[in-house]
């Protein structure tokens, strides 16, 4: 157990069910625990650490994984109440922490399905894959031209999800290469995941 002093205390919340809730400290509503992302609590700056896969130990303070939310968190005092004083928060440093989380975790669920072969790489190999019907989700760089509209075509006429994350260099680092526009995810489970991921950075971006 890694929250085991979280707000739950306090609201009498029971453990471990599937309808565990907890507290948004952003919009005071009450979501599922698995929809919200954890802050671990730490006594000395940087005070709040994001934790989305709820595996630091100590006291947690839970927010909706949106910049309006953790916005709301910092300005109205939903986090100086968590960590039981008022320490000078960062709304947009919070922010970029999370979404560093997220596009981390959204990598290492590329490179693992990578590794069970449930991954196409590039354009032609994603085309490929559409046609054969195994694509389970796109995952488009912010930045992909060229073929980009063709597959998210072709992906939503088969009604798969598409995603977009990062950029083709950064999306290329993970495989040794420069550029690389779009990925397809053959897994389901993964693929939900990485979608679930790319929502959350983007929640939480900063709004142009
Ligand atoms: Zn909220």
């Amino acid at each position: 157990m890694t929250d085991q002093d979280d707000d739950r205390a306090a609201r009498g919340d029971t453990d471990g069910g599937v309808a565990s809730t907890r507290l948004c400290v952003g919009c005071r509503r009450d979501e599922a625990r698995d929809d919200l992302l954890r802050f671990a609590i730490s006594p000395d700056a940087p005070y709040l650490s994001p934790d989305p896969m709820r595996r630091l130990g100590g006291r947690g303070v839970s927010v909706h994984a949106t910049r309006a939310c953790i916005t709301a968190a910092v300005r109205k005092g939903g986090f100086a109440k968590a960590l039981r004083k008022s320490v000078s928060l960062d709304a947009s440093a919070l922010c970029a922490a999370a979404s560093f989380m997220y596009e981390q975790r959204a990598s290492s669920l590329v490179l693992a399905a990578s590794r069970r072969k449930k991954l196409a790489i590039g354009t032609d190999a994603v085309r490929e894959a559409l046609r054969a019907e195994v694509v389970e989700v796109l995952l488009v760089a912010a930045d992909a031209e060229g073929r980009r509209s063709e597959l998210e075509g072709a992906a939503a006429r088969l009604d798969r999800r598409c995603a977009v994350m990062g950029t083709k260099q950064s999306l290329g680092r993970l495989f040794g290469r420069d550029e690389v526009g779009v990925l397809g995810i053959l897994d389901r489970r993964m693929g939900d995941e990485v979608v679930r991921c790319a929502a959350h950075v983007a929640d939480l971006a900063e709004v142009e």
